[in-house]
């Protein structure tokens, strides 16, 4: 055992789980090229500025979960807490306004924020992005929204709950953080300490705290969607419309609200009964003030973002299937110089025609180097002993039946290919 441990809150995806990863990624890229989505890489560092500024200064994350430091140059630097912020800097400064609007781009990778971990919930963690930038259509929000269920269908995840709301823009969310204010003015000390401090500063996210005493008293509280403005409604009417002319079931949650300043209009989330108290699979909205807040001119967006270890919990749990398991496929055994240099020799023939192989590189005896091929589970083993050789040829053993053949050491490959087909 190492002293050293990784860091509290990330976890090693090891062999066993990162195939599963591999596939969920595979199939992402896939629903991505159906509804046009262009795949981009981007940093995991920015400028602090960019969250700071963009995500907005008063949210959690840039309160208390962002992982900040200063670079040798003196430079204060954020491992990326989310995508959206940098979605949206690559676009203003790749001159992506220039290009057929919206640009639809998609990103894997992982963020990073100073949580506190639980169940589905880490300090470094995995996040599928899809963002389309430079549209106002509310068609846009449809999409982004129906991309993500199709994305989970082709998964076989079941069970999931698209909820969806609308928070408005800055012309309607003055009027309703006033309601909203004088509405739990008369019950402030009774509120969390957090509520009582988002009271002045963001008294939409009261709406989403999880303690009950809060939770009880906003069950009435004025909600976002009575104080939407002319523009607003009708953005989230042809929300609805959408949804419903592509039959994708819904339901309107009032305490969706975001903790980003930066989304307007609609917000909605993916919810899975599976996942207990972090129970969103994925969640998203419309930014239209996002690109002006980092310094670029007025550009509108919808995204979403869907936790990685979240997906694949689910699905474990669900007993969806992840296709089929990397697996090795020939072990090649051989004891003494001659023997194993012929052994890697054709292992190499094996890997060369896409089978794949592998041999013993600990000096084990002939007996060990069985038992190695059996624990990894390679249902074919090739043995290259003296006589083999002697005679040109390889012996082909079928790991399940225990059967055991000998054949011309060059038919090795087609052989085991024939065999392996059946
Ligand atoms: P957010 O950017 O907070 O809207 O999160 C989008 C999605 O990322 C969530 O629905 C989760 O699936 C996932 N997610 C967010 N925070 C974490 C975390 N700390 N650990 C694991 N997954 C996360």
């Amino acid at each position: 055992m190492v002293s050293i441990k990784a860091p509290r809150g990330v976890r090693d995806i090891l062999p066993e789980e990162s195939w599963k990863w591999a596939f969920v990624l595979k199939t992402a890229s896939e629903v991505a090229q159906d509804f046009n989505y262009r795949e981009v890489h981007l940093p995991i560092f920015e400028q602090t500025e960019l969250f700071a500024r963009g995500v907005g200064d008063t949210t959690d994350i840039v309160e208390k979960e962002m992982y900040t430091f200063e670079d040798r140059g003196g430079r204060s630097l954020t491992l990326r807490p989310e995508l959206s912020a940098s979605m949206v800097r690559a676009y203003l400064e790749n001159r992506m306004d220039q290009r057929p609007q919206p640009v639809k781009l998609w990103s894997a990778g992982p963020m990073f924020r100073y949580e506190r971990p639980q169940k589905g919930r880490y300090r470094q963690f995995w996040q599928l992005d899809f963002e389309a930038i430079g549209s106002q259509d509310p068609y846009v929000d449809v999409e982004v929204i129906a991309l993500s269920v199709e994305l989970f269908r082709r998964l076989g995840m079941k069970g999931l709950d698209v909820v969806i709301n609308s928070v408005g823009c800055p012309m309607c969310r003055p009027v309703h953080k006033e309601a909203l204010q004088s509405f739990l003015k008369p019950h402030l000390s009774e509120l969390c300490p957090t509520c009582q401090d988002r009271y002045n500063r963001n008294p939409l996210r009261i709406l989403d705290c999880k303690n009950p005493t809060c939770r009880a008293i906003t069950d009435n509280a004025p909600d976002t969607i009575s104080y939407l403005c002319p523009e607003c409604k009708e953005h989230f009417e042809g929300l609805k419309a959408g949804l419903d002319a592509l039959g994708l079931h819904y339901s309107i949650d009032n305490r969706l609200v975001r903790g980003l300043d930066y989304y307007t209009k609609t917000a909605y989330e993916v919810l899975s009964g599976e996942l207990g108290a972090q129970n969103a699979v994925c969640g998203g909205g419309r930014y239209d003030n996002l690109a002006e807040a980092i310094g670029g001119k007025h550009t509108p967006g919808v995204g979403f973002a869907a936790g990685l270890e979240r997906i694949v919990l689910t699905m474990e749990q669900q007993g969806c299937s992840f296709g089929k398991e990397p697996a090795l496929e020939v072990f090649v055994v051989a004891v003494g110089d001659i023997e194993r240099k012929e052994a890697l020799k054709l292992m190499h023939e094996f890997r060369k025609a896409g089978i794949s192989a592998d041999m013993d590189f600990n000096g084990k005896s002939f007996r060990a180097q069985l038992k190695v091929a059996n624990q990894m589970g390679a249902p074919i083993v090739c043995i290259l002993g003296e006589e083999e050789l002697k005679a040109g040829k390889v012996s082909i053993k079928d790991m399940e039946t225990g059967q055991q053949v000998e054949v011309p050491l060059e038919e090795g490959v087609p052989f085991v290919r024939t065999k392996l087909g059946e």
